[in-house]
């Protein structure tokens, strides 16, 4: 058993390889959901979770790795591998979970795509409000005249998408992410796919990687 932990920046089609593994029966650990799950649930640690999101600041690095740990404990009952999309992302949590799981089981998977191209994929991208459907102008576009094909209803960008809160994001991502995939590297533990090619060549080179 071992575990492969799905690094790559936003934009990089993470979420659509994701998918991909778990329609194909992968054992897949999506962070953002089980902290989801957690507050819904109305656990002990899903309460001081909610606490902290809803004053706006961030979860702290011990609280995400508790949470983690616990529930990946419960999931090595079996002897297939865990990939994990989402923890962990920042030093503090590599440590946490370093500290937790001996090297040998560790494969860090880092999708990497240019800066440029990163951008490009995010400013292009309209969303219909009305069904969520995501389209982009160059590489999906809608059927006619930048409305929804289902809904007819006029595209729209996500705030998240605006030029200046991509550029964000993106230094964000770097800040906080380059540390990791450099301390990965060191210690032998990462494994690089190109990540500008397409949805299935991506997805052989992480297949082979989960051979
Ligand atoms: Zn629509």
């Amino acid at each position: 058993m071992r575990y492969i932990l799905l690094l790559g920046p936003p934009g990089c089609g993470k979420g659509t390889q994701v998918e991909l593994l778990k329609k194909e029966g992968f054992k897949v650990l999506i962070t953002g959901d089980i902290l989801r799950n957690e507050i819904e649930k109305n656990s002990l640690l899903g309460e001081r979770i909610k606490r902290i999101v809803n004053k706006g600041e961030l979860v702290p690095d011990d609280l995400i790795v508790e949470l983690m740990e616990t529930i990946i404990k419960e999931d090595t009952s079996s002897d297939k591998d865990i990939i994990i999309d989402g923890y962990p992302r920042t030093v503090g949590q590599v440590e946490g979970f370093l500290k937790n799981h001996s090297d040998e089981k560790i494969i860090a998977v880092y999708l990497k795509v240019d800066k440029d191209i990163l951008k490009k994929r995010l400013t292009g991208r309209r969303v219909c409000p009305v069904c969520k459907r995501v389209y982009h102008i160059e590489y999906n576009p809608p059927k006619n005249d930048m409305k929804c094909d289902v809904c007819n209803e006029p595209l729209i960008i996500r705030k998240d998408d605006e030029p200046e809160v991509i550029e964000n994001r993106l230094s964000v991502y770097d800040k906080q992410t380059q540390p990791i995939v450099e301390l990965f590297e060191n210690k032998g533990l990462l494994r690089v796919i190109d990540a500008q090619r397409t949805i299935s060549e991506i997805f052989t080179d992480i297949k082979e990687i989960l051979m």
